[in-house]
C-alpha cells in the first residue's frame, strides 16, 4: 500500500508547540510536509502608498520562519520554503509529493481568508481537499457558549458569558518526530532585500530586543511568568508591564493557549491580569468572523464618515511622522517608527487623537499601524482601530478607551517624552 503523505501549510501558526495541524498530520499520515510561503501579495505597496509589511515586522517574521525549521528539523523533519503565490506553489507541491490532502489554519479577516479560498480550489482542480482547522484563539469556537452570529458586540457581555460558561482547552502536544518525504529542494529562507525591504537599524532607546520564532517567544514567556510575583507585591498594574508577547502571539509562535496555560499555572479561576488581555484578542477575532467585512465600513461607525477634516492628507502627514504639537502623541509615533511597538495606551492615545481630533478616515491610520506594527493582526488592529473610531458604541466598553481629556493628561509623563521626542525639552531650557 502506498504511503500517505500530509502538506502542512504553516501561516500564523510558526511552532510546533500546541499546533493542531502539525500534531494531527503526524498522526494520519507516514510522512508530513511542511511548508512555508512568502506571498509578494504582503510585501506590496498599497494604494494609500505604505507598505503591507515594513521591515521590523519582515524582519522578525524570518527569523521566526528559520527557527521553524530548526525546530522542525530536530523533530527529523524540514519546510519547505517558497516564495510565491500559494495557490499556484501548493497544488504544484501536492503533486510532486503525491499528497493526499492539505492542512492549514483557518483565517479571519478577508485577505487571509481569499486566499485559503483561492488555494481550495485550485485543490479542488487536481482533486484535493484544503482541511481548515481552528488554532488562533484562546477559546475554542466550537466550547462558545453562542453560535458566531449571537457573538454579543459589547465586550464586557462577551467576556462574562465565555468566562462563566467556556473552558479553555488543554494545549496539544507536541509531536515526537515528524517524517518528511525525501525533500528534493527544501528552498532558502529569504533576505529583506529579496523582499524589497532595507534592513532596520535597532534603535538604542527601545530598552527591548525583538527575535522572532517560537524558541526565543517561550523563553521571554519564561521570563515574564518569573517576573510576576515580584510585579504583584510592588502592586504595579499590568499596564505599566506589558507582557511584551504580542508580536510572538500574532505570528503563532506562541498559542494562546500555551501563553494561558503558564500565565495561569494550570488554574481556571486565576486572575492574571494578562487573561484579561487575551480575551480581547479572541473578542476582536470573534467579532471580525461575525461582522466580516464591515469592519472595513467607516459608515458603520457613528459620525465619523461624514465629518472628516478636508486637508486630511496634510494631517496623517504629520501623525505619521510626529509632528502634530502634541507631545505624547509625537513621542508614541516617533516610538512606533523607531521599535514597531507601543504599548497599549500609546495606541489608543494616537488613534482617538487621529480620528476625533484631526479627523482623519481611521482607516489610514489602521493601515499606517498594519505597515508600522511588528505585532500587527487584521482583527486585532481593525478591531481595535474601529472601537476607537466608534467610541460611543457601547457605553460600558468605553471605559477601555482613553478620551481626549485623559490624552493630554499623558502629556505629564516627561521621562517617556523626553526619549522619544527631545526637542520639546530642549526647547524649554
Ligand atoms: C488602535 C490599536 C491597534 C492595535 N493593533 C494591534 C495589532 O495589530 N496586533 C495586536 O496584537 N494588538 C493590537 N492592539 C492591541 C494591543 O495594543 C496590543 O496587543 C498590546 O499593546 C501588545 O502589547 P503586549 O503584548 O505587551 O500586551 P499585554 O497587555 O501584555 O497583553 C497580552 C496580550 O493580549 C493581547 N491583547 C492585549 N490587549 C489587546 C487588545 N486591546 N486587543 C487585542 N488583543 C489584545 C495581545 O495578544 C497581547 O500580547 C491594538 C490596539 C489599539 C488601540
Amino acid at each position: 500500500m502506498s504511503e500517505k503523505t500530509i502538506l502542512v501549510w504553516f501561516r500564523n501558526d510558526l511552532r510546533v508547540h500546541d499546533n493542531e495541524i502539525l500534531f494531527e498530520a503526524t498522526r494520519k499520515a507516514d510522512k508530513v510536509l511542511p511548508v512555508y510561503i512568502f506571498d509578494p501579495f504582503y510585501f506590496k505597496i498599497t494604494e494609500l502608498g505604505l507598505l503591507k509589511t515594513g521591515n521590523l515586522r519582515a524582519k522578525f517574521l524570518l527569523e521566526s520562519v528559520a527557527d521553524l525549521r530548526n525546530n522542525l528539523q530536530k523533530l527529523g523533519g524540514d519546510l519547505i520554503v517558497k516564495i510565491g503565490n500559494p495557490a499556484e506553489i501548493i497544488p504544484q507541491l501536492a503533486q510532486q509529493y503525491e499528497v493526499s490532502e492539505v492542512y492549514h489554519h483557518r483565517e479571519v479577516a478577508f485577505e487571509e481568508t481569499n486566499i485559503s479560498e483561492e488555494v481550495e480550489a485550485a485543490l479542488w482542480k487536481i482533486k484535493l481537499n484544503l482541511k481548515h482547522f481552528i488554532g488562533h484563539t484562546l477559546y475554542h469556537k466550537e466550547d462558545l457558549p453562542f453560535p458566531i452570529k449571537d457573538i454579543p458586540d459589547s465586550f464586557s457581555i462577551f467576556k462574562k458569558k465565555v468566562e462563566r460558561d467556556s473552558q479553555v482547552r488543554p494545549c496539544i502536544e507536541t509531536p515526537e518526530q515528524i517524517h518528511t518525504p525525501k525533500i528534493i529542494d527544501a528552498g532558502n529562507i529569504p533576505t529583506l532585500a529579496d523582499l524589497g525591504l532595507t534592513e532596520p537599524v535597532e534603535d538604542s532607546r527601545s530598552g527591548f530586543h525583538y527575535e522572532g520564532g517560537e524558541s526565543t517567544g517561550l523563553l521571554h514567556l519564561e521570563q515574564y511568568v518569573a517576573s510576576q510575583p515580584l510585579i504583584a507585591a510592588k502592586g504595579a498594574k499590568h499596564s505599566d508591564h506589558p507582557s511584551r508577547l504580542s508580536a510572538w502571539i500574532s505570528l503563532g509562535c506562541l498559542s494562546m493557549r500555551w501563553v494561558y496555560r503558564e500565565v495561569t499555572h494550570g488554574s481556571h479561576n486565576s486572575n492574571s491580569p494578562l487573561v484579561l488581555e487575551l480575551l480581547w484578542r479572541d473578542y476582536f477575532r470573534f467579532m471580525f468572523k461575525k461582522h466580516g467585512k464591515q469592519f472595513y465600513s467607516a459608515e458603520r461607525f457613528k459620525g465619523i464618515a461624514d465629518d472628516l477634516s478636508s486637508n486630511q492628507e496634510e494631517l496623517f502627514d504629520k501623525w505619521k511622522t510626529g509632528n502634530t504639537g502634541v507631545p505624547f502623541v509625537d513621542a508614541s509615533m516617533r516610538q512606533l517608527n523607531a521599535t514597531g511597538y507601543i504599548a497599549n495606551d500609546n495606541r489608543q492615545a494616537v488613534a482617538v487623537y487621529l480620528a476625533h481630533e484631526l479627523k482623519v478616515d481611521w482607516r489610514m491610520g489602521a493601515a499606517y499601524f498594519e505597515e508600522k506594527l511588528i505585532d500587527y493582526s487584521p482583527a486585532s488592529n481593525l478591531g481595535n482601530w474601529a472601537f476607537v473610531a466608534g467610541v460611543e458604541h457601547d457605553p460600558k466598553d468605553t471605559r477601555y478607551f482613553l478620551s481626549p481629556k485623559q490624552i493630554s493628561e499623558l502629556d505629564s509623563q516627561t521621562q517617556y517624552i523626553s526619549t522619544w521626542l527631545p526637542e520639546v525639552f530642549a526647547e524649554q531650557v
